[in-house]
C-alpha cells in the first residue's frame, strides 16, 4: 500500500473543515485525499479478471481489424468503376468469405461476391449490399446512386491501431473490456491484488443468527448488509462476527483486523454519549477523526487509520442503525474502497425523477431517502418514498430501488419537482 498522509495535513486542505458539522462532499473529499492505494499486481487469465482493476495501460499490439474488410454481404468492386450516370454493370470474378478470402485479382469492371467480415480483395474499395443489386448469371447491375466509392468497407486499424492505448490503468474490467482484450489476442492481464476488508459489528445487544433472542436483544443484520455490499465490490472479506462492548475484546478485534486487512469496517458504538468503548479504543490505536456529518441518516462516523504490530489499516467506524450503515457505506465507503483497490474514481450516474409527493428538507445537510423509481407514460421517471424513513427501518431499504439524494443546500421539494435518485442496480 502507498503511505497515507496525516489527518491534520488533510484537514488543512479541506476548505472550512469542521469535524462537528461536516458536509457530505467535504467528508468525501477528505476520505479521497487520505486513503492509500494497493501497489501489488498479479497476472490473471482473462476471464478471472472480470470486475478486477487493471494495473497498467494496455497498448494494442495489433491493428483491429487487421485487414480492410467488408461491412456487408454483397459485392466488392472499385469505386472508380461506378457509372457517372445510370446503372453500373459488373462481372462476378469470384467469391470471398469471412476467413477464406478471394485470392485472385479482379480486373476493371469486375466485382467479387463478398460476405461480412471477409478481407477486401486487392484493389477493391467499395461494397454494395446484395439487396441493392440485380444478379443475372455472372452480371450484377447496381442502380444509380446505390453507393458511393468507399462505402461499406471497414478499414484496417479502424477500431484500434497498433500502438494506441486500448484500456487505461485503473479501469474496473467489464464484459466489453474482456472482449476488447480478447480481440487483441491477450490471454492474461495485470490487475491489482484484491483489497482485504475486515468487518465486525459492535454491541452487547447483538445476537448472531442461531442464538436465542433474549429480551432487549436484536439480531445482527449489519454484518449481512455489509457482507452483501462488500461482496458486490469484489473485495476479499474477513467476517469477524459480533464483538461485545468490552474494552479487551474490542482492542483484540481491532488489532487482529488491522494486522490482516487493508481496511476495517465496524458498525455501532460511534454515537455521541454512548456508554461503549469503541471510540476510546479506536482513538488509542491510531489516528482517528470522529465526525458529525451533516447528513441524514448516519450522522456519526469515525474515520482514520489504526495500527498494530507495524501494520496499519484504514478505519471506517459506521453508525449502528441498519439503514445508516448502508447509506454511509454508499456515500463514503464504496468509493474509498474502489480507490484503495486502484480504481480511477468515476461518479455514479444519477436519475432525474419527479417526486410524486412534496418532500420536507432542511438546507444545510444531505438527505438520503429511500425511494421507488418507476417510469412515467411520457418517457421520464417518477419517485415515491417507501413510507417510514426511520434509520432503523431496514424493510424500507429492502423495498426501495434507489436513494433520493437531497443535496446539502437544497430545501423543500414540491410535488412534481425533479430530484436526483441514485439507483441501486445497474447493468450486469
Ligand atoms: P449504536 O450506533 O451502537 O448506538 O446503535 C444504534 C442502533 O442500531 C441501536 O438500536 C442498535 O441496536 C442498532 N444496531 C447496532 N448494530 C447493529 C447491528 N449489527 N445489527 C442490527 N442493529 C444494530
Ligand atoms: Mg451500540
Amino acid at each position: 500500500m502507498t503511505t497515507p498522509p496525516r489527518l491534520e495535513q488533510i484537514a488543512s486542505c479541506v476548505n472550512g473543515y469542521d469535524p462537528d458539522a461536516l458536509p457530505v462532499p467535504q467528508a468525501r473529499e477528505f476520505i479521497a485525499r487520505f486513503v492509500p492505494r494497493v501497489a501489488a499486481v498479479e497476472k490473471l487469465a482473462l476471464r478471472a479478471a472480470l470486475g478486477r482493476v487493471l494495473a497498467a495501460d494496455v497498448i494494442s499490439p495489433i491493428d483491429v481489424p487487421s485487414h480492410d474488410n467488408s461491412a456487408m454481404d454483397g459485392f466488392a468492386f472499385r469505386g472508380a468503376d461506378l457509372a457517372t450516370d445510370g446503372p453500373t454493370v459488373l462481372r462476378i470474378a469470384g467469391t470471398g468469405l469471412a476467413g477464406q478470402q478471394f485470392e485472385g485479382v479482379a480486373q476493371a469492371g469486375e466485382c467479387v461476391r463478398i460476405m461480412t467480415g471477409a478481407v477486401m480483395p486487392e484493389g477493391l474499395d467499395t461494397v454494395v449490399p446484395q439487396e441493392f443489386v440485380r444478379v443475372e448469371g455472372e452480371r450484377v447491375t447496381l442502380p444509380a446512386g446505390a453507393v458511393k466509392p468507399g462505402d461499406n468497407r471497414r478499414l484496417r486499424g479502424e477500431d484500434l491501431a497498433a500502438g494506441q492505448p486500448a484500456l487505461a490503468a485503473g479501469r474496473v474490467l467489464r464484459p466489453a473490456d474482456l472482449g476488447l482484450l480478447a480481440s487483441l489476442g491477450q490471454a492474461e492481464v495485470a490487475v491489482f491484488r484484491r483489497l482485504r476488508v475486515a468487518f465486525f459489528s459492535t454491541g452487547d445487544e447483538l445476537r448472531s443468527i442461531g442464538e436465542p433472542l433474549e429480551p432487549g436483544c436484536v439480531y445482527d443484520s449489519n454484518r449481512y448488509t455489509l457482507w452483501g455490499m462488500l461482496a458486490r465490490l469484489g473485495v476479499e472479506l474477513i467476517d469477524m462476527g459480533v464483538v461485545r462492548d468490552d474494552p479487551a475484546a474490542l482492542e483484540a478485534a481491532f488489532r487482529s483486523a488491522c494486522e490482516n486487512a487493508d481496511a476495517v469496517i465496524t458498525s455501532g458504538g460511534v454515537s455521541v454519549g454512548e456508554a461503549d468503548y469503541t471510540k476510546k479504543i479506536m482513538a488509542q490505536l491510531g489516528e482517528v477523526a470522529f465526525w458529525k456529518i451533516a447528513m441524514r441518516p448516519g450522522r456519526p462516523m469515525a474515520f482514520g487509520r489504526i495500527e498494530s504490530q507495524g501494520r496499519s489499516a484504514v478505519l471506517f467506524g459506521l453508525p449502528g442503525n441498519p439503514v445508516a450503515v448502508m447509506v454511509t457505506f454508499y456515500a463514503f465507503v464504496r468509493d474509498a474502497l474502489l480507490a484503495m483497490g486502484g480504481a480511477t474514481p468515476a461518479p455514479l450516474p444519477l436519475l432525474r425523477a419527479a417526486s410524486v409527493a412534496p418532500l420536507r428538507k432542511k438546507p444545510g445537510r444531505t438527505e438520503f431517502q429511500r425511494g421507488i423509481v418507476t417510469p412515467t407514460e411520457n418517457g421520464g421517471w417518477q419517485v415515491r418514498l417507501t413510507g417510514q424513513q426511520g434509520s432503523g427501518v431496514l424493510k424500507s431499504m429492502s423495498e426501495a430501488n434507489g436513494l433520493v439524494v437531497l443535496h446539502h443546500d437544497q430545501g423543500n421539494v414540491a410535488a412534481g419537482e425533479l430530484v436526483d435518485v441514485l439507483p441501486f442496480e445497474g447493468l450486469i
